[in-house]
């Protein structure tokens, strides 16, 4: 079963619940967390695992053959990244860190004078700790393709789970609802949406459920935090009503939530006594 955990906003405690469940889910069941919020990783440091290095994602660039150039400037038109500088007279100059790959300038050039080279922009890691298998995916700092490290780490993902066969695999996507989120989501059997009771964290959480709809999903929400404003927790819970969605957790605020993150551990180690809100998210989900 694939499960991704997902969240409109940045910072409502997707990761603690992604880490936590993991942790739960592996009491019974062989299973693997894929970290694919590949701008900010941190899955590892949640659950202390010290990461190895597994592979590098590269991504296509274009590479200049200024012998055939004619400083034409049709590279520099099509690039929709603003990636390729053009001043009338001279050669193009090409803004590597911004380029996607796309090749658009390798198509346009009349003379053939652009050619294809790689250039790194990620890095995959794995490593375990509390009988988690972890896939961490994570971007090269000043590269934009968030997406493409995206993808790779889940078909790598994919091919480490073919040889150690986890029952059961989550995906920490990144938060929003862009490119990386999608890629996150992409095949998934049930989405767990993290939210906390605020204004703007609803209105996100509505936008990553049009997601969830969209690919037709089965999803549920988790309310983080949940006693930290009662009054918008329940403006939550009517929201989730209203559009027919159960609220498969509700998580309570405590200081040792602050503990786990300072000592690097799941909560659940911290205070055994939180199992029980992460068994029961567990139990909804397989219902
Ligand atoms: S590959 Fe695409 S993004 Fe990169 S320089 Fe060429 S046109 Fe621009
Ligand atoms: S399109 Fe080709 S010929 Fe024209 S400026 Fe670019 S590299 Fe030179």
């Amino acid at each position: 079963m694939k499960i991704a955990v997902t969240g409109g906003k940045g910072g409502t405690g997707k990761s603690m619940v992604a880490t936590s469940l993991a942790v739960e889910y592996a009491r019974k069941n062989k299973t693997m967390l894929v970290d694919a919020d590949a701008e900010c990783p941190n899955d590892h440091l949640l659950l202390s695992i010290k990461r190895k290095l597994h592979s590098n994602v590269y991504q296509p660039i274009p590479k200049w053959d200024f012998e055939k150039c004619t400083k034409c400037g049709k590279c520099a038109a099509v690039c929709k990244q603003n990636a390729i500088v053009f001043v009338k007279g001279k050669y193009p100059a090409f803004v590597k860190d911004v380029c996607i790959g796309c090749k658009a300038c390798i198509v346009a050039c009349p003379e053939n004078a652009i050619s294809e080279t790689k250039k790194q922009i990620g890095t995959i890691y794995t490593g375990k700790n509390y009988g988690v298998e972890l896939v961490s995916g994570e971007l090269k700092l000043g590269e934009l393709a968030s997406g493409e490290i995206v993808s790779e780490v889940r078909k790598e993902s994919d091919r480490i789970n073919g040889r150690l066969k986890a029952e059961v695999m989550l995906i920490d996507s990144a938060a929003g609802i862009g490119c990386p989120v999608i890629a996150s989501l992409t095949g998934t059997d049930y989405i767990v949406a993290v939210t906390e009771p605020t204004p703007s964290a609803l209105n996100d959480l509505n936008r990553v459920l049009y997601l969830a709809r969209h690919f037709r999903i089965r999803h549920g929400i988790v309310i983080n935090k949940y006693d930290l404003e009662k009054g918008f927790c329940r403006k939550t819970e009517e929201f989730a009503k209203n559009n027919g969605i159960p609220v498969i957790g509700r998580i309570p605020y405590r200081k040792d939530f602050v503990e786990s993150t300072i000592k690097m551990k799941p909560v659940v180690d911290i205070n055994p006594s939180y199992r029980k809100y992460f068994s029961e998210i567990i139990n909804r989900i397989d219902a």
